[in-house]
């Protein structure tokens, strides 16, 4: 069993994916953005697909569903349950910890709202697509959701989750989130090195995605909260929320 996943890049900064299970060829689309962009994605990849998977509403993520759905009759279009209404062409709702299957590989639905009510991180056994919650090296901004909610969202994929697995979230932001993660903490050998491996891979029109969760774990501050020696470091007392909020208001500025 595996899950073949292929980046998309969209629009200015987003990722749409185009999912395979290589034992049995079904494929589904992560978020497509952009219709015209996509279809020549499946075109290339001589793909079918059965279903959409939505992270969220928001129009950059979901502006191609209508013309996926045109394109590929009786597709499925799935997103949390919360976010009927708000998806366009969604057949099918999921609330957490409802699964999918895609061939022979199972996706599982994690509810993490916080930058809005209706985020959903889709889990594969080696793989997840985060969305705007969890981008590399950051975290998306709170539009709907608090800041506590936001933070139990990431705790939840930080645990949950193995620490092999693919992280692929739903924008390329990863330079600038290295470069803010280093004013937090100046002279991070782990950023420094990662700031490089990133600005390279950009250079050279690379997408940065995947990062697998362990990597995630050592690098992204927003993931830290909870390391006692991390806030002392960067003078915050009060535990994990404060540490985060202090965080996220940084980088709200950056
Ligand atoms: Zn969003």
């Amino acid at each position: 069993m595996a899950l073949e996943v292929t980046p998309v890049p969209c629009l200015e900064d987003n990722y749409a994916y185009v999912l395979r299970c290589t034992a049995t060829g079904a494929c589904a689309v992560v978020d497509p953005s952009d219709a015209d962009v996509v279809l020549a994605a499946l075109r290339a990849l001589d793909a079918r697909p059965s279903m959409i998977l939505n992270t969220h509403h928001h129009l950059d993520h979901v502006a191609g569903n209508e013309a996926l759905a045109a394109a590929f009759p009786g597709i499925a279009v799935i997103a949390h349950v919360s976010d009927r209404g708000r998806v366009p062409a969604q057949t099918a709702s999921v609330e957490n910890f409802d699964k999918v299957s895609l061939g022979d590989v199972t996706l599982q639905a994690m509810h993490v709202p916080g930058h809005s009510l209706g985020d959903v991180a889709w889990a594969a056994p080696d793989a997840a697509f985060t969305g705007d919650t969890l981008f590399l090296a950051g975290c998306g901004r709170i539009f709907e959701g608090h800041p506590q909610m936001m933070l139990t969202s990431l705790d939840r994929l930080a645990t949950e989750l193995d620490p092999r697995t693919r992280i692929y979230c739903g924008h390329e932001y990863t330079v600038k989130n290295l470069r803010f993660a280093l004013t937090v903490e100046p002279g991070s050998a782990d950023l420094v090195e990662a700031l490089r491996f990133a600005e390279s891979q950009r250079a050279a029109g690379t997408p940065t995605v995947p990062h697998t969760l362990a990597n995630e774990l050592r690098t992204n501050p927003f993931l830290r909260c909870d390391d006692d020696a991390f806030a002392d470091a960067i003078g915050v007392r009060g535990g994990p929320l404060a540490v985060f909020t202090h965080l996220r208001e940084l980088r709200n500025a950056f």
